[in-house]
């Protein structure tokens, strides 16, 4: 299996418009797990887009439980098993992920009976496990490390960064989070960090051109991070290469990739790249673990 992170939705917030990205989703294929790095619309195509088979799903990690993050998890695993799924699926989310999940089993019951049924599939009820996690050490097993750390979401209060580590290769999803310093030190020596980023000339256009604008910007403010302070993380934890995601906005013709660019380059000289749908970037080799003195 190539080893890769896959960018499968690269905006932030919920709304689709013709042509333009999917909200937030990635997948990381690593030490032969496929995890899915949480499921806003359009997950399940992005997967497949990316050419993997649904049924290989096994982890599936929820960073927080707004829609642009968590609507497309029971569809997700829905359409997995309508494919073949037959082995389990893990799914770690924060406190009301489960509820999320007996929510959507609830509302498709009709239809799971009938396929289990009318299509002797095995009930997809005992297929998935659903683990709700605070910060700390979620995995630690088969090479396969997990960590989260609490970011600065508001009004969010679960809203957790990931850091995936195996065979010393380390990648960091920054989740939501308004500009964060402690992510830095949690991101340290990250091969690749992958953090959510916005464009102050972008958020200004996009708070013109929407009815509740003064909100919009008064919560983008406080709960996300300006591109030029993500520099700034990406810099201080040393990480190897700086991937922008949940980018806002991510369908503005005006704002280019030169223009992202831009905004980083008083606070980051390292490898950039700048989020898109499909975006595939191949993982660094294994490396010799380093032993603990
Ligand atoms: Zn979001
Ligand atoms: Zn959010």
């Amino acid at each position: 299996m190539s080893e890769r992170l896959v960018v499968l939705g690269s905006k932030g917030g919920p709304a689709i418009r013709p042509g333009g990205p999917s909200p937030t989703a990635s997948l990381l294929e690593i030490g032969g797990r496929r995890i899915v790095i949480d499921c806003g619309l359009g997950v399940s195509r992005g997967l497949v887009e990316a050419g993997m088979a649904l049924p290989e799903l096994d982890l599936v990690l929820i960073t927080h439980l707004h829609s642009d993050h968590v609507l497309e998890l029971g569809p997700l695993i829905h359409t997995a098993w309508t494919a073949g799924l037959k082995t389990p699926v893990e799914v770690w989310g924060p406190k009301g992920t489960q509820a999320v999940w007996d929510g959507f089993l609830a509302s498709l019951a009709y239809d799971i009976d009938l396929r289990i049924d009318d299509e002797g599939r095995p009930d997809i009820r005992d297929l998935v496990r659903v683990r709700e996690f605070g910060e700390g050490v979620l995995i630690d097993s088969e090479g396969l490390t997990i960590e989260a750390l609490r970011v600065d979401h508001p009004p969010v209060t679960d809203c957790f960064a990931l850091r995936i580590t195996h065979e010393g290769r380390v990648i960091v999803f920054s989740a939501d989070t308004a500009y964060f310093p402690p992510l830095a030190e949690f991101a340290r020596g990250a091969d690749i960090l992958v953090h959510e980023a916005m464009h102050p000339d972008g958020v200004d256009r996009l708070v013109a051109r929407t009815r509740n604008g003064e909100r919009l910007k008064a919560h983008l403010l406080a709960s996300h991070t300006m591109a030029a302070d993500v520099g700034r993380i990406a810099t201080q934890a040393q990480a190897g290469h700086l991937v922008l995601n949940h980018l806002v906005p991510a369908d503005d013709p005006q704002i280019t990739e030169a223009d992202w660019t831009r905004e980083l380059s008083a606070t980051w000289n390292g490898p950039l790249t700048i989020g898109r749908d499909g975006l595939s970037l191949p993982l660094p080799a294994s490396k010799p673990q380093r032993k603990s003195a």
